[in-house]
């Protein structure tokens, strides 16, 4: 039996970003969810675990942000968010992160 496979830990239900050359950096402020949002955030989005970045696509209050965890620094996680924006503009920022034109 040679029939070797990747194991992957992960069987890539969630998208992955896309490596970019030259991507645009986004302007990334702490995550304070628990103090500033009335209500939990819906997360509407996420990308695959397997992925040192995670980025997650919340609605909280009719606005739309996305949270960004650097799993490789878990000491110090402490989330970051993009600032609350229309579900239009977190759309296009989503997107932007997805192809790896936004970091
Ligand atoms: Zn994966």
């Amino acid at each position: 039996m040679n029939g070797q496979r990747d194991q992957s830990t992960c069987d890539h239900h969630s998208p992955q970003p896309v490596l970019c050359a030259k991507p645009e950096r986004v302007h990334w402020q702490p995550a304070q969810s628990a103090e500033r949002f009335a209500r939990r955030p819906h997360v509407i989005a996420w990308t695959c675990e397997c992925w040192p970045i995670v980025y997650e696509k919340l609605m909280t209050g009719g606005s739309y942000l996305i949270r960004r965890t650097d799993q490789n620094d878990r000491v110090s996680a402490v989330p970051l968010e993009s600032s609350p924006t229309s579900r239009k503009e977190a759309d296009v920022l989503w997107r932007r992160l997805m192809s790896g034109t936004a970091v």
